[in-house]
């Protein structure tokens, strides 16, 4: 094999969407390659995981049981012995938490370069081309790497997800794991304020701002995300002031989100906000400032107090 091994991600049971995206995005590498896509699936239920990934396009998922959820020391040792045996062209990645605790540790163990945050990438030959954004979103720039063997980490959200289902063939990776070279083990999760919400996965997201004033003001936003079913989350200095947990911001040191719909409720539109929410399909902004900078991405603006906007939405929502 020379095509590609993508390395699926899930939690908690569920598989997470950047594996659909992998799939999406390792299925256009492996065309320009004119190779196979290989997905793996490392620990949980893998067998249940294996069909769900047997998408259009792939040609083999490969299982590996071992644990319920990712453990570092695991997924770097399958994805070395992996990689060994099937020899891939690109060893794919998502650029999740996850992927950046073992990526690296891939990459060296392969002795591969390694390209992370990867938000487009095509294969011409010898060179695969990866475009990655810089400086807080402030910059693209073009990465150019011998293609021969590279390891490739791609950001949520930025490829279409498969959707078809099809008929991979599923193979059980023979892989004896040392044990003695297992130093973690995951012994549970604990959510940290917030619950289980998980705005990287909204399709509608209601964020507030630095505009709404006060701590005793965010139930008025709350109100329209219920009323919109949508979930709610928060620049920056909502969350260093304490008025939402920090799983609810939105940006270069918060969450990249790509929702279908984003309202930007006082949130003025800096540059390390935006990197973390312009893939959105569609920005609604309420702002009084019409020179916001938020204005120049929005597709949908209402220059107005969101003390009056707000309740006036969540009237018209609520009637609807
Ligand atoms: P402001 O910039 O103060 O904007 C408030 C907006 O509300 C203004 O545009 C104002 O016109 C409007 N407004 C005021 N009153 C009303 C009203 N009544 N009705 C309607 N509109 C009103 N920020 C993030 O969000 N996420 C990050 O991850 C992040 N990471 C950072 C990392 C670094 C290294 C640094 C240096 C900064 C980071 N920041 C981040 C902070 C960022 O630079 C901005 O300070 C922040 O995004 C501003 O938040 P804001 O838009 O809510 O507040």
């Amino acid at each position: 094999m020379s095509g590609v091994l993508a390395i699926a991600e899930h939690r908690r049971g569920e598989l997470r969407d950047v594996s659909d995206e992998l799939i999406g995005a390792g299925r256009e590498l492996a065309d320009d390659l004119g190779e196979e896509l290989h997905v793996a699936v490392i620990s949980g239920q893998v067998e249940e995981f294996a069909r769900t990934l047997s998408r259009e396009g792939v040609d083999v998922v490969h299982t590996v049981t071992d644990g319920a959820e990712f453990n570092h020391d695991v997924y770097t040792q399958v994805t070395d012995a992996l990689a060994a045996e099937l020899d891939p062209t690109v060893v794919l990645l998502p650029n999740s938490v996850n992927g950046l605790d073992y990526g690296p540790a891939v990459a060296a163990r392969l002795d591969r370069p390694l390209v992370t945050d990867v938000i487009d990438a095509e294969i011409d030959g010898d060179t695969l081309t990866a475009t990655r954004e810089m400086y807080g979103s402030k910059v693209e720039t073009t990465v150019e790497v011998d293609a021969e063997r590279t390891v490739v980490m791609i950001r949520g959200g930025e490829w279409p997800g498969a959707s078809a289902s099809g008929d991979a063939e599923v193979r059980e990776a023979e892989i004896e794991i040392d044990e003695s070279a297992v130093h973690t083990t995951v012994t549970g999760f604990e959510e940290v304020g917030g619950g289980d919400v998980d705005i990287g996965d909204a399709e509608v997201l209601v964020s507030v701002g630095r505009g709404i004033e006060e701590e005793e003001n965010i139930e008025l936003v709350e109100e329209l995300a219920d009323a919109l079913d949508a979930t709610l989350s928060a620049s920056r200095p909502i969350v260093d002031s304490g008025w939402l947990p920090k799983n609810r911001q939105v940006g270069q040191s918060g969450k990249t989100v790509t929702p279908e719909v984003y309202i930007a409720i006082g949130i003025s539109g800096a540059v390390q906000h935006v990197a973390g929410m312009k893939g959105a399909e569609t920005i609604v902004a309420i702002n009084t400032d019409p020179d916001a900078p938020i204005f120049d991405i929005a597709d949908y603006g209402i220059v107005d107090d969101l003390f009056d906007v707000v309740p006036a939405l969540i009237g018209e929502f609520e009637e609807s």
